[in-house]
C-alpha cells in the first residue's frame, strides 16, 4: 500500500482511537513505524478498493477469520462460517441486517452493533462497525474502509450488571411477596383488635397503639414500594429482551376504564378521581393486566406530583378510529426542557420539587413500551406549575 494511503489510514484510525496514537505520529519514527503502527491497531479492520476487493487488513481483522485469510466478497461467508452474527441483545441477524453486509454494499454505517457468537468455542466478541471511505485524490481510487471498535469489556460488564440485578429481582419477589402479605395481614388484625378491646386503654397505651400503626403502616407502604420496583425492573429486562409478550382480547373501553378506578386505590383521602362512565361503546383489543399498569402509573403519577391539586379528571374519547385514554392533574407540571425525556428509561425530572418524591423513573417508559406492543402511542401535555395530562391511544376493533 502506497505511503500516502498508509497517511490517510493513520489519521482516521488516530481519530477512532481518540488521539492516543498521536504520540508515536509526532517523532521522527513516524515513517518507520507506520507498518507496526496500522498492524497492531487493536481493532479489526479492513480497506476495500471499488470493486470491493479487500486490499488491506490488519492483524486484527486475520484473527477473526479462522483460516487466516482475508479474500474480497467471501469476508461475510467466513465470518458467517466462524460465528452466528447478533445484535448486542442476542437477535440473530440475517445477512440484510448485518453491518458487514451492508457495509459491503456501500451503505453507511456509524455504530452498527454487530455480536459475533463463536459456533465452536462458545464466546462472543461485540463490536461497533463503522464505514468510512478514504479519498486520496481524483487520480487514485476510492478505498472503503471497514473498523470494528471492539467493546467487549464494556459490554461484558453492562451484561454482567444487567444479569445481576435481573436475578436479584427475581430472587427477591418471594420473599417481599411473603412479607407483604403477613405485614398486611397483621396491619389489619391490629386495626380490627383495637377496635374491640373490652378495656379502658391508658393514654400511653393508646400512643404506643397509635404509634405501632404507624409504623406496620410504613413497612406496609415500603414493602409495597419494593414489589412495584422489582416487578417494574423484572419488565424491563424482559421488554429488552423481547420477551415481554401481550395476550390481548375485545373490551369494551369505558367500563373496563370505570372498573379499574373503581378499584384503584389513592394512597390518601386527599385526592378525587372525576370520570364520566357513560358507555362510548368502543371496543379496543388489549391485554388487560398491561393496560390496567399502563393506567395505574399514569394515576398514581398524577396522585403522586400534585400533593397540593385534589382533582385528576380521567377522560376517555374516540379520535380517527383510535380510543384515547388521558388522564390530567392540576399538579407540579413538567419542565418545558425536561419533556422530550419523559418516556426514556430511568429518567426523573430535575427540579425540586419532583426530586422531593420517591420513584425511580422507569414506569413511564414500560408504559410507552406497552402501548406500542398494542400498535398505539403515549404522549402527553404539561405546563409548569398547572399541571399534566398524560394520554395513550390505541386502534379500535
Ligand atoms: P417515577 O415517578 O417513578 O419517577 P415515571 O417513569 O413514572 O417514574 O415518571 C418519570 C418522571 O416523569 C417522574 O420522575 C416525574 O418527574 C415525571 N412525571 C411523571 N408523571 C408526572 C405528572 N403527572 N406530573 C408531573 N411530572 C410527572
Amino acid at each position: 500500500m502506497s505511503k500516502i494511503v498508509h497517511d490517510h489510514l493513520i489519521y482516521i484510525l488516530e481519530k477512532e482511537e481518540g488521539g492516543s496514537m498521536s504520540y508515536m505520529l509526532d517523532t521522527s519514527k513516524r515513517t518507520t513505524k507506520l507498518e507496526d503502527i496500522i498492524q497492531n491497531f487493536h481493532d479489526p479492520f479492513v480497506v476495500f478498493n471499488s470493486k470491493m476487493e479487500a486490499v488491506f487488513a490488519n492483524s486484527g481483522f486475520y484473527a477473526l477469520l479462522d483460516d487466516g485469510e482475508v479474500r474480497d466478497e467471501q469476508i461475510l461467508k467466513k465470518l458467517q462460517n466462524c460465528y452466528q452474527c447478533l445484535n448486542f441483545k442476542g437477535k440473530k441477524l440475517d445477512a440484510l441486517e448485518c453491518p458487514i453486509h451492508k457495509a459491503l454494499h456501500y451503505e453507511f454505517i456509524h455504530n452498527g452493533e454487530l455480536q459475533l457468537a463463536h459456533k465452536q468455542q462458545k464466546h462472543s466478541t461485540y463490536y461497533y462497525v463503522s464505514t468510512r471511505s478514504i479519498t486520496i485524490d481524483k487520480e487514485d481510487e476510492d478505498l472503503y474502509l471497514i473498523i470494528m471498535r471492539d467493546v467487549t469489556n464494556t459490554i461484558q460488564t453492562e451484561l454482567t450488571g444487567k444479569e445481576f440485578i435481573q436475578i436479584a429481582a427475581h430472587e427477591l419477589r418471594t420473599p417481599i411477596t411473603s412479607i407483604k402479605g403477613f405485614t398486611q395481614l397483621v396491619y389489619e388484625r391490629y386495626k380490627e383488635r383495637s377496635k374491640s378491646w373490652h378495656f379502658q386503654p391508658t393514654i400511653n397505651i393508646i400512643k404506643d397503639m397509635e404509634r405501632d400503626e404507624t409504623f406496620l403502616k410504613i413497612m406496609l407502604d415500603e414493602v409495597h414500594r419494593l414489589d412495584e420496583l422489582t416487578d417494574e425492573l423484572l419488565s424491563i429486562f424482559k421488554l429488552e429482551q423481547g420477551k415481554l409478550e401481550i395476550e390481548v382480547e375485545e373490551t369494551e373501553v369505558t367500563t373496563f376504564v370505570a372498573e379499574l378506578i373503581d378499584k384503584f386505590h389513592i394512597p390518601n383521602d386527599f385526592h378525587r378521581i372525576h370520570y364520566d362512565s357513560s358507555p362510548l361503546n368502543k371496543h379496543i383489543r388489549i391485554d388487560k393486566k398491561q393496560i390496567k399498569r399502563v393506567l395505574h402509573n399514569f394515576l398514581s403519577n398524577a396522585v403522586k406530583y400534585s400533593p397540593l391539586a385534589s382533582d385528576i379528571y380521567v377522560t376517555v374519547e374516540c379520535q380517527d378510529d383510535q380510543v384515547v385514554v388521558g388522564v390530567k392533574d392540576e399538579g407540579f407540571g413538567i419542565p418545558e426542557e425536561c419533556q422530550s425525556r419523559i418516556f426514556d428509561r430511568f429518567y426523573r425530572v430535575e427540579h425540586p420539587e419532583h426530586e422531593e418524591i420517591p420513584g425511580y423513573g422507569i414506569g413511564l417508559h414500560i408504559c410507552r413500551e406497552i402501548i406500542r406492543l398494542h400498535g398505539g402511542d403515549t404522549y402527553f401535555e404539561s405546563i409548569l406549575g398547572q399541571g399534566s395530562t398524560f394520554y395513550f391511544r390505541i386502534p379500535c376493533v
